[in-house]
């Protein structure tokens, strides 16, 4: 027997019941078992006497005798009763289901321990269903001070693989093995965390001798998991480091000072400059930068973006810069030719509007180098598209494009191109270091100076009117107002009727000609999208009616109102990227939230976040613990997030200590394999073997 073993090898257990434990919880080996650990414990080191028990009292643990036992006809079959005592008094134990079974194996006048909840019926305490052992054998089994109670489904309590059987499997399994895991970490590792052993662990998890124990069976665990998580992550991005080469840009030449010292609008922040530094030493390394630049809405990541292009111009290679929607590629566009256009640099944009005929001279520039810049949307990853020398890939807004893509673009050289991944969603660091540990990651935690905060209020749908005088006044001020609507897949029909009740609303309380309005949704052709956008850009328009189509990266810093409708249909993060259209010019700006009044815990709480903060990385502090993990990155990475034990938003300062210690521990053995993580290694082959045989299967 080893770890490795099948489960239907336990006794007690045997084929079918193995069979159940595999496809109910994934237990096939004695491994799998001996980590499956208890949701929750239950204290059993409280004994109650029958004289003090109380009315509908839970998880109640007696010592007693049976002294009769009837079984009662009733409308249905029949109920059986036991009449249970102690040296205190008298209660009925009570079953519904499996009486004859029950009636046949109960024990009379012998000592049980009895577990389960306490009713009052007809004048007399009652225990429905007890959980009972013997005495004698309670006193057999392994002394614990609480009681785990493992995760179960339907199926299993039907082909009665109760708590206690899952409990009495445990013991078997610690009794075959000795318990004996081996440990997986090193001694100093265990030392320096101030850990319990492996053993220590694993034994305490199921069968806790103390409160304390438990805890530190916990803590251990919960670090050993996310430390092999770290160290998997960690190891990935050194021999990526290592075996990825990547273009050396070794070369800051005119272009990059050309353009900071002469044409660089505003002095950067020190975050900025700090990303751009990281950048810059990625780049000269031989191996291919795979980093991840986080920075909240207008934090100016744009800048960084074009330095960084210039990096590349200045070592005489091409980037292309990708965007998740044609508004925004185009912005992207217009921004950074207006920015480069002294420098004598070609840009140009290819998105799926573009004509043949343009696309023919986009395709031929890229193939012969004589177009340095190309800016699009996903048009860009198509096969037909080939560059002379595609050094630099910037990928705006990590969540839409799957890494599928990000592969596809590696294949158009010899070298991959280096890839900056900008993401305008603010991710946890927690979630971040887990979910893209193998990336590096760069944070612009800085906003450029002289910004005003949005002041953001939250107004119930019937104060409507007073919100719609506000933006009189705004609009009066020469401001221009964005009201938006939700647009969620399932109900599209009736987003859509809400989107158009609420345009010839407002159409009725903004009349002409004082007042124009733009309309942009998603059922308009390209064309006519762009059209209107352009009117509000350049003023025309001084009401933006539209659905979240302009989530993204829009930027008119003449706006300064935002409207949501049903905001509480939004998630946080994409409120706060609304929010993020207004705020950038020199008014105060004002995001109101309208909502109707009957709002669940979880909307409360979004709107209430949304008023207390604009730190678009707070605000995903607060997403992730309303959302967990899997919900906020979606099904592609939810793999990494399986925890058993440890959970990202609680246990985030483990996850911090794990991350280091696993850095340390791939530094210090790359290269020459240190004897003292032996451990820690071998543990690290296992998991590793594990995994490449799950992806040979799946
Ligand atoms: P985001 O990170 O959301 O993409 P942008 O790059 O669009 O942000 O920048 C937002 C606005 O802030 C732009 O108008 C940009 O010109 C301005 N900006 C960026 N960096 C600075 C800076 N260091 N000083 C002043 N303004 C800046
Ligand atoms: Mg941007």
């Amino acid at each position: 027997m080893n770890f490795q073993t099948s489960i239907s090898y336990l006794k007690g257990v045997g084929p079918s019941r193995a069979k159940l434990l595999g496809k109910e919880l994934g237990i096939f080996t004695y491994a799998d078992l001996a980590n499956f650990f208890p949701n929750r414990y239950i204290d059993r080191t409280q004994f109650y006497k029958i004289r003090d028990l109380q009315i509908n009292s839970a998880d109640v643990q007696i010592v007693g005798k049976i002294t009769g036992v009837k079984s009662v006809k009733q409308k249905r079959g029949s109920r059986l009763v036991a009449q249970f005592v102690d040296d205190t008094g008298h209660m009925e134990l009570v079953w519904f289901r499996g009486v004859k079974w029950i009636q046949d194996s109960l024990k009379i006048n012998v000592p049980y321990v009895i577990f389960g909840k306490v009713n009052f019926f007809n004048g007399a305490f009652n225990m429905p269903h007890p959980e009972m052992e013997l005495l004698s054998d309670y006193k057999k089994g392994f002394k614990i001070s609480m009681q785990p109670v493992y995760r179960s489904t339907e199926v299993l309590s039907s082909r009665g693989v109760s708590n206690r059987v899952m409990q009495k499997m445990q013991q078997q399994l610690f009794t075959e093995t000795q318990g004996k895991f081996g440990e997986t970490l090193s001694e100093k590792l265990i030392r320096d965390q101030g850990l319990i052993s492996k053993n220590e662990a694993m034994f305490n998890i199921h069968f806790p001798q103390s409160q304390e124990l438990l805890t530190k069976a916990r803590q251990r665990l919960k670090f050993e998991e996310l430390f092999f998580i770290q160290l998997q992550l960690v190891v990935k991005n050194l021999t990526n480091k290592r075996k990825n080469k990547g273009f050396v840009f070794d070369k800051i030449g005119d272009y990059f000072n050309g353009f900071y010292s002469a044409y660089l609008p505003f002095e950067l922040t020190g975050a900025q400059k700090k990303v751009v530094k990281e950048i810059r030493m990625d780049l000269n390394t031989g191996a291919q930068m795979n980093r991840l630049l986080q920075g909240d809405v207008g934090s100016g990541k744009t800048i960084v973006a074009v330095l960084t292009m210039l990096m590349a111009l200045d070592n005489a290679y091409q980037t292309a810069l990708i965007a998740p929607t044609e508004i925004l590629a185009t912005q992207h566009f217009n921004a950074i030719d207006e920015l480069l256009a002294p420098m004598n640099i070609k840009v140009r944009l290819l998105t799926g509007s573009s004509t043949v005929a343009q696309r023919r001279v986009i395709h031929e520039e890229l193939e012969n180098g004589s177009l340095h810049i190309i800016i699009g949307t996903h048009a860009v990853f198509e096969d037909k598209v080939l560059f002379k020398n595609l050094g630099l890939a910037i990928i705006d807004e990590q969540h839409r494009f799957g890494v599928a893509q990000r592969a596809k673009m590696w294949m158009k050289n010899d070298l991959p191109p280096h890839i900056l991944v900008m993401t305008a969603t603010p991710i946890p660091r927690t979630l971040a270091m887990s979910v893209y540990g193998d990336l590096d990651i760069s944070v612009i935690d800085e906003l450029p100076p002289g910004r005003k905060t949005i002041k953001t209020i939250h107004r119930f749908d019937s104060n409507r009117l007073s919100v719609f005088k506000f933006i009189k006044d705004e609009v009066g001020k020469g401001r221009q107002v964005y009201v938006v609507y939700p647009l969620i897949k399932e109900s599209e029909q009736l987003d859509y009727k809400d989107l158009m009740d609420g345009y010839e609303s407002i159409s009725r309380e903004f009349p002409l000609p004082d007042y124009r309005i733009s309309i942009v949704h998603g059922k308009m052709k390209s064309a006519d999208k762009e059209y209107e956008m352009q009117r509000f850009v350049k003023g025309e328009t001084q009401i933006m009616v539209a659905t979240t189509v302009i989530e993204v990266g829009v930027n008119v810093p003449n706006a300064s109102v935002m409207v949501i409708e049903s905001s509480e249909r939004f998630g946080l993060s994409q409120l706060h990227q609304l929010r993020g259209r207004v705020g950038r010019g020199a008014d105060q700006s004002y995001c109101i939230l309208l909502s109707g009044v009957k709002l669940t815990k979880e909307a409360k709480k979004r709107l209430q976040t949304m008023v207390e903060t604009n730190d678009g990385f707070k605000i995903a502090e607060v997403d992730l613990e309303l959302r967990g993990p899997g919900d906020l990155m979606g099904t592609q990475q939810s793999g990494v997030l399986n925890l058993k034990i440890a959970d990202i938003v609680q246990d985030s300062q483990v996850v911090y200590t794990a991350r280091k210690a696993a850095i340390q521990v791939a530094h210090s053995a790359l290269g020459h394999k240190d004897p003292a993580y032996k451990n820690i290694w071998a543990t690290f082959g296992e998991i590793m073997k594990n995994r490449s045989i799950w992806a040979n299967i799946s």
